[in-house]
């Protein structure tokens, strides 16, 4: 399961950012998580609730996963809008294929929450 790892390297990161603020355990995680990333969010948070009680540091921590949408803006008409359809979008107004990605690729920790 590829979101095991994503877990995993993202549990690396909580790590680091414990330490630099010298914190005794993390209480909230929240990640963003675009539609266009790949990762499935109830996937993501069972394998970050499975890795979590392997650490002291991060057991207690609550997991809130945002789910971004795909949005894109088109070049030709510049409207923005959600795309539904993330391998053939297509602008909802003028129906342009040239089109710019805004948000959905988004795999990140968006905040963290700790007791010092
Ligand atoms: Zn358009």
């Amino acid at each position: 399961m590829h979101e095991v790892s994503i877990a995993l390297g993202m549990v690396d990161e909580l790590f680091r950012i414990a330490k630099d603020n010298h914190a005794k355990k993390i209480t909230l995680v929240k990640l963003k998580i675009g539609k266009m990333s790949g990762i499935v969010t109830d996937s993501l948070k069972f394998a970050f609730d499975a890795v979590k009680l392997e650490h002291h540091l991060l057991s207690g921590a609550e997991i809130l996963i945002e789910e971004v949408p795909l949005v894109y803006e088109c070049n030709d008409c510049h409207a923005s809008f959600n795309a539904e359809d993330i391998y053939f979008p297509a602008c909802s107004e003028c129906g342009s294929r040239n089109l710019k990605l805004v948000s959905g690729e988004e795999q990140n920790i968006e905040s963290v929450e700790v007791e010092t």
